[in-house]
C-alpha cells in the first residue's frame, strides 16, 4: 500500500510549527508496512489543496490530510479536499448529533461551519477537540492539533495495512563512503533495502519482508563493521 500525506498549514511553511504530524504519521504507518511515498506542506488555500489531493488520490492508494479544519478564516481544508472531488460542503448531521451527544454542545454552541464536510464523505468525530474530520473515497482528512490528529487515526488505522517487515539497525564507525562497496554486495545477498544515515556514525538500516533474512543481512555486515 503506497500513501501521500498532505500536511496544511502557513506556520508549518514558515516555520513557526515543526511538522511532527508528518513524522508521527510516517512512523505509524512504517510500522504497519505502509510505504509513505510523498509528504507535502501546503499552505492554508483551497486551490493547493484541491489540485494536491486530486493528483495524489490518482496516484496513490490512500491520501491523509492533516491541518486546517475547524470555522475559522485560515481553515479550508474542507473546501480544498470537496474542491477535488467536486462536490459542495455539507453541515454533517452526523457531527452534529455525535458534538450533541458526546460533547455537551447544542447546535447553537458551534460557530458557524464547524460541522461542514464534503457532500457524502464519512464523518469521523473528533475525540479529542472539536473540528470533525471525513473520509471520501481513499482520502483520510484530519485535524492539525497532533493530540485530535493521533486520536482521530486510531478510528481509521485499521484501513492501513501493508505486508509486514522486519527492520534491524547496525552502527557503523566508518566514513560512508567506505561501504559503498558493502552496500552493493549487502543489496546482491540479500533481498533487502538498506538505508544509510550518516551522523556522527553511520546507522544502517536493514529492511525486509523476511525476518531470518533481514537478520543475516545484518549479522553479515555487523561482521564487517567497525563497532561504534
Ligand atoms: P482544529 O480541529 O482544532 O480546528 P485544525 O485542524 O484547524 O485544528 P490547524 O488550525 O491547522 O488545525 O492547527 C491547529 C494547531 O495544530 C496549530 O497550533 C498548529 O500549529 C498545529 N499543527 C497543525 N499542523 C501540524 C503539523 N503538521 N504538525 C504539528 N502541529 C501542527
Ligand atoms: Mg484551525
Amino acid at each position: 500500500m503506497r500513501v501521500a500525506l498532505v500536511t496544511v498549514g502557513d506556520e508549518l511553511l514558515s516555520g513557526d510549527t515543526v511538522n511532527t504530524n508528518a513524522a508521527w504519521l510516517g512512523r505509524q504507518l512504517a510500522e504497519r508496512g505502509v510505504s509513505v511515498e510523498r509528504v507535502t506542506t501546503l499552505p492554508d488555500r483551497t486551490a493547493d489543496i484541491a489540485r494536491e489531493v486530486n493528483e495524489h488520490r490518482a496516484e496513490y492508494d490512500a491520501v491523509i490530510v492533516t491541518g486546517g479544519l475547524g470555522p475559522t478564516h485560515d481553515d479550508v481544508t474542507m473546501e480544498g479536499v470537496a474542491a477535488a472531488f467536486g462536490r459542495d460542503l455539507a453541515e454533517s448531521e452526523a457531527a452534529l448529533e455525535w458534538l450533541e451527544r458526546e460533547g455537551g454542545y447544542t447546535r447553537d454552541d458551534l460557530a458557524e461551519g464547524t460541522a461542514h464536510i464534503p457532500d457524502g464523505a464519512r464523518m469521523l468525530p473528533n475525540r479529542a477537540g472539536v473540528a470533525p474530520g471525513c473520509v471520501i473515497g481513499t482520502v483520510y482528512v484530519l485535524p492539525g492539533v497532533p493530540e485530535e490528529m493521533k486520536s482521530m487515526f486510531e478510528l481509521v488505522a485499521d484501513d492501513f495495512a501493508g505486508e509486514s517487515r522486519h527492520v534491524e539497525t547496525v552502527e557503523v564507525d566508518e566514513p560512508e563512503s567506505a561501504l559503498i562497496d558493502r552496500f552493493e554486495t549487502l543489496r546482491d545477498r540479500f533481498d533487502v533495502k538498506v538505508g544509510s544515515y550518516p551522523g556522527e556514525t553511520v546507522r544502517v538500516k536493514i529492511e525486509g519482508g523476511d525476518a531470518e533474512t533481514v537478520a543475516e543481512a545484518a549479522a553479515w555486515l555487523r561482521d564487517r563493521a567497525d563497532a561504534a
